[in-house]
């Protein structure tokens, strides 16, 4: 019953995104009265066809072992803790251009954990993460694998919003990563999903572009890592959707897997 009530939100998710990739019609096989496997094929319902890309190359250039929690004091540790050593922050130079400290929303305990770049003007507006249209479009992403919103834990690398939305700098960087971390390390999420380059070159230190990082789960500091690309580049090259939506099936076996071990 249980794994019925996840295949139907699966699918319901996957309908949501083809919709959005501009999908109108989905074919069923013949054998539709066959009883439905516990875990959907990737490549059940018609897809349009896509552009040949190249595949991504192994990911094993980036790996990073020692355990991100080591680093920080875990036992006691909080996300109000957290919030409250942020509190008035005016720690870069972000802090006077500020509506709000934009922290992060989602479940505390959420086994997939997404982290995007800087708040934009709604986000400083409202004080939460990826509320615009880039955050309604994150909401059918998650949906897209049968999870909800409210399941996962979104937060971005800076938690001041840059002016005009320029890209975070350095120094802004450094000053709030720390914050970051601590919130992986309360969290604890069994993948940690980066929205963007940015949010992928910050984490990973690196200056490989997402093209090359997407589409393969790294080791990153002792969690299953993802980057793949933001959904506001989304909202301008809609035809790049299909490689979310591919990046988030990769995301959903793994979860599965850790769920039903031996399954996939
Ligand atoms: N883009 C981001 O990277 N983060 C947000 O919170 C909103 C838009």
């Amino acid at each position: 019953m249980k794994d019925k009530t996840l295949l139907r939100g699966q699918i319901l998710g996957h309908l949501k995104l083809y919709s959005d990739l501009g999908v109108r019609y989905v074919g069923a096989s013949a054998s539709g009265s066959k009883p439905v496997a516990r875990k959907p094929e990737k490549r059940a319902i018609a897809i349009p066809p896509a552009a040949k890309t190249p595949a991504p190359p192994a990911v094993s250039r980036i790996r990073v072992d020692t355990s991100m929690f080591d680093e920080v004091p875990s036992g006691e540790e909080t996300l109000g803790a957290i919030l409250d050593d942020l509190k008035d922050c005016q720690r870069c130079k972000l802090a006077p251009g500020r509506t709000n400290l934009v922290f992060g929303s989602g479940n505390p305990r959420a086994e997939l954990m997404f982290v995007g770049e800087a708040p934009g003007a709604e986000e400083d507006a409202q004080g939460l993460p990826f509320v615009g249209r880039a955050g309604q479009l994150l909401t059918r992403i998650i949906e897209s694998i049968g999870m909800r919103r409210d399941e996962v834990y979104i937060c971005n690398i800076l938690k001041c919003r840059p002016p005009n939305n320029r890209n975070p700098e350095p120094d802004e960087i450094a000053s709030c990563e720390q914050f970051l971390f601590r919130q992986i390390a309360v969290i604890k999420p069994k993948v940690i999903c980066a929205l963007g380059a940015f949010g992928a070159q910050t984490l990973l230190k690196t200056t490989e572009t997402i093209g090359r990082l997407r589409g393969h789960l790294m080791d990153f500091r002792g969690v299953k890592f993802m980057a793949t690309f933001h959904p506001a580049y989304l909202l301008r090259n809609p035809n790049e959707k299909r490689k979310v939506w591919e990046d988030m099936q990769v995301v959903r076996d793994y979860l599965l897997s850790l769920r039903n071990p031996g399954t996939s």
